[in-house]
């Protein structure tokens, strides 16, 4: 039992809304306490009652070369000892846009925000503003922060007008967001049909991360291109989890499809509050001040922010052998759980894109919403707390990916293997 954790859990209750921050680190979809984090160093995280853990949270994906990363930590302290905020530009973020530019293909101008939701919300408006047009194709499963637009629910496997999953976002805001199915080109078609001239842009985690890791099925992402092409209709890619992961250049290298715009946050960041949006100078350029879509922040681009990320991403820039490290520990653990999991007679469908994987408790493929929910929530609540007992730390909810760090050892990878056998025997026996 991890006491301080719980007390300190007992006092957030009562002044933070569920007593956090944000809901996916409460610890809703297992039940229990959620762990309170006191330091990290690499791949080791510790709690404030002392226990150490292997994580394969990463801050949800910034960690991407683990925590306490030198060359950030450094960038942020000497950046901090000349002012935090200054409200008015700085260097280092001519320096960062011309670093993402050279990294990722199709980004001639980018606007930095400070998260994930932010960078979604305005994507979508200058989608908007660009093309006169107001509905926008979201996919079921897909999260792209909490923007109102996004919070629209078609109901399991259903293309409908959306209905809002959320109190507080409007009729008149749901109904101009329609929802397909991932994987599904034909569902895309029919709404595009439907809705024919109507529609602004299509918003799409190219990788799903949000209701676990799915790969795009092979054409998928440039059938969309093509839809898109032809319906004038702008492709917005949300990279919040896939860019400078699954390849330097994100989904829109790895996969051979470049978006019109694309949205940033996670490592861009290093770890502290970044999102951005950018795409074709044509689009961009209707941002305010230069066009009317207006579109400000007075942090954005904040110092210490741009410093750390533009650290971690110069390091991905200069040394792409990071990618190929974090293919092979991924497709080392992805062999070992998958053996485990044989061993144990356990159905399991392990998905896998660079260093994004989770594991399914199910026998079918996954492949979009509907074959994600086939997963078996209750044998995933026994296997998460018996791992977190074991001293491995996974996302608390079987629809999130897991994302490796480069600074997971192979002593790290196989001390998880051996922790996912003890585990699924004590999730066998509960
Ligand atoms: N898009 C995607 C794909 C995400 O995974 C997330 C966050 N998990 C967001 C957008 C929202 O980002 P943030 O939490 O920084 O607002």
């Amino acid at each position: 039992m991890q006491e301080k954790s719980e007390k300190l859990f007992k006092r957030a209750q009562k002044f933070i809304p569920g007593g956090v921050n944000s809901p996916a680190r409460a610890f809703n979809a297992v039940g229990g306490s959620p762990v309170f984090f006191d330091q990290a160093d690499g791949s080791i995280l510790i709690d404030v009652d002392g226990k150490q853990y292997i994580d394969y949270v990463g801050s949800w994906g910034p960690m991407i070369l683990g925590h306490a990363y030198e060359p950030v930590i450094e960038a942020v302290q000497e950046t901090a000892a000349k002012s935090t905020s200054f409200g008015a530009p700085t260097e280092i973020e001519v320096k960062m846009a011309e670093l993402v530019k050279k990294m990722v293909p199709g980004v001639d101008k980018i606007r930095m925000v400070n998260s994930g939701t932010e960078a979604c919300m305005s994507a979508i408006r200058v989608a908007r503003g660009y093309t006169g047009k107001d509905k926008v194709i979201k996919f079921e499963g897909n999260y792209h922060g909490h923007g109102d637009s996004f919070l629209i629910n078609a109901g399991s496997g259903a293309l409908t007008l959306g209905t809002p999953s959320s109190p507080g976002v409007t009729e008149g805001t749901a109904k101009d967001t329609l929802t397909a199915s991932f994987n599904d080109l034909n569902s895309v078609k029919k709404l595009l049909k439907e809705y024919e001239g109507e529609v602004a842009a299509i918003i799409i985690e190219p990788v799903t991360g949000n209701m676990g890791c799915i790969p795009p099925e092979e054409g998928f992402l440039a059938g969309l291109r093509e839809l898109c092409d032809a319906h004038d209709v702008v492709l917005i890619f949300d990279e919040v989890m896939t860019g400078f992961r699954v390849a330097k250049g994100g989904a829109q290298q790895r996969y051979g499809v470049t978006a019109d715009l694309v949205t940033y946050g996670k490592i861009i960041g290093a770890g502290l509050p970044v999102g951005a949006f950018g795409g074709k100078q044509e689009i961009m350029d209707v941002v305010s001040p230069v066009g009317d879509v207006y579109q400000a922040g007075t942090l954005s681009g904040n110092p210490l922010a741009m410093a750390a990320g533009y650290a971690l991403l110069s390091e991905l820039h200069k040394n792409p052998r990071h990618y190929d490290q974090l293919e092979e520990k991924t497709t080392y653990l992805y062999t070992g759980l998958k053996e485990v999991f044989a061993d144990h007679e356990v159905p399991a469908t392990i998905n896998r894109v660079g260093s994004m994987i989770s594991v399914f408790f199910t026998e079918q493929e996954v492949v979009d919403f509907e074959t994600a929910n086939t997963t078996d929530q209750e044998f995933f609540k026994a296997y998460f707390h018996a791992m977190l007992e074991n001293g491995i730390y996974l996302p608390p909810s079987p629809f999130e990916a897991l994302f490796l760090a480069n600074s997971l050892t192979q002593e790290l990878l196989d001390e998880t293997i051996e922790a996912a056998d003890k585990s699924v025997q004590h999730a066998l026996e509960t």
